[in-house]
């Protein structure tokens, strides 16, 4: 018998020809915990369309760490009720569309964070599953030039990485320092700040053996967090973007007058912290770039992880070492 059953409030509209089953595969948890709460659920129904929705063949999806804070019931009061089908990140196949859909049609080949909210309400059937249902503003089309792989590990740390540096003014000519600028985030900051807004210079932490890749990635400085402590070298910088925790630190090197974005942990003045809000407007934005090769995905080289071992994946994410995005595929 399957744990989850879908959410009867969403409206069902009709659909073309297409062949949806319906009951699929998914990733589901009935109790918070580790990642061994996991189950793989061979007969979760299909959700339901609702009407400025799509339902995307999921082909490729991707884990975050908010998947595992969200597991581990760290935001228990706002989440939505469990069972759970996790899962933010996903690329896939448009295979039905609501009925208040304009620019979207089956067969399209998207991308997407599924939960415009990820703290508040965040979907209860999400991307490790073979379908997920999502409002057709939280999508883009796929880039050609990238596999769903790919694309699949972009959207939430894409547009986490874009949203800090908006909200810290970030603009031509000036300088950031990017902390933990291997993971998943880290590497789309360091690049949108060189590639999209034309940084002076941008430096970036990490250990010893990713520091080739920062360089690979358009940072002018690699700093090795092992040798070195960022807080005591002399250079100060308009914008320090956080992705590790170090928000006490981060504040002593940033100039008077610039901005600390901090994505997770302890917060000093002038730092910020905010919570990414999905957009399919901003991959849409960002789309010219990555089909030029300006801004290239960096997927785990441990994965993709085949849909079967999302458990070994998780694990894998939860030891903080990833580098880039830890993608599931194919599903
Ligand atoms: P990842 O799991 O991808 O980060 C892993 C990377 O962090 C590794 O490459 C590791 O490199 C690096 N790292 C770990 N410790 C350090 C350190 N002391 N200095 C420099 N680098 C370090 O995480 P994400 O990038 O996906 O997310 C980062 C954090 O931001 C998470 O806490 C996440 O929950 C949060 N977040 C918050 C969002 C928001 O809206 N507020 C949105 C997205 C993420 P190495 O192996 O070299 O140590």
């Amino acid at each position: 018998r399957s744990v989850v059953t879908a959410a009867s409030s969403s409206p069902a509209v009709a659909t073309t020809a297409t062949d949806v089953p319906g009951t699929m595969k998914a990733w589901a948890y009935e109790e918070y915990g580790d990642a061994s709460v996991l189950k793989l659920d061979e007969a979760v129904s299909v959700p339901a369309v609702g009407e400025d929705q799509v339902l995307v063949r999921v082909a490729a999806a991707a884990l975050n760490p908010v998947d595992s804070k969200r597991r581990m019931g760290k935001f228990k009061a706002t989440d939505s009720p469990l069972p759970t089908v996790p899962g933010y990140d996903m690329a896939g196949l448009v295979v039905k569309v609501g009925s208040q859909v304009k620019s979207l049609k089956e067969g399209d080949e998207v991308y997407g964070h599924i939960s415009e909210k990820v703290l508040e309400g965040p979907k209860q059937f999400g991307s490790l599953a073979e379908y997920t249902a999502v409002e057709e503003k939280l999508v883009a089309l796929k880039p050609k030039s990238i596999d769903f792989a790919q694309a699949a590990g972009l959207p939430l740390a894409i547009e986490t990485a874009h949203e800090g540096l908006e909200r810290a003014g970030f603009s031509a000519g000036k300088s950031i320092l990017v902390l933990g600028g291997a993971g998943g985030v880290g590497t789309l900051v360091i690049q949108l700040a060189k590639q999209v807004y034309g940084a002076s210079k941008v430096a970036a932490t990490a250990s010893t053996p990713k520091l080739e890749l920062l360089k690979s990635l358009g940072a002018d400085v690699a700093i090795d967090y092992t040798k070195e402590n960022f807080e005591d070298m002399p250079e100060k910088y308009d914008v320090v973007f956080d992705a590790v925790g170090q928000g006490e630190k981060a504040v002593k090197v940033v100039k008077e007058g610039g901005s600390v974005v901090v994505l997770t942990g302890a917060v000093a003045p002038p730092g910020f912290r905010f919570v990414v809000t999905s957009d399919g407007s901003v991959l849409a934005k960002l789309n010219p770039y990555l089909e030029a090769g300006k801004v290239k995905p960096v997927v785990d080289p441990k994965g993709p992880f085949p849909f079967s071992q999302v458990v070994e994946a998780f694990s894998y994410l939860e030891t903080g070492r990833a580098t880039g995005k830890v993608v599931i595929s194919p599903v």
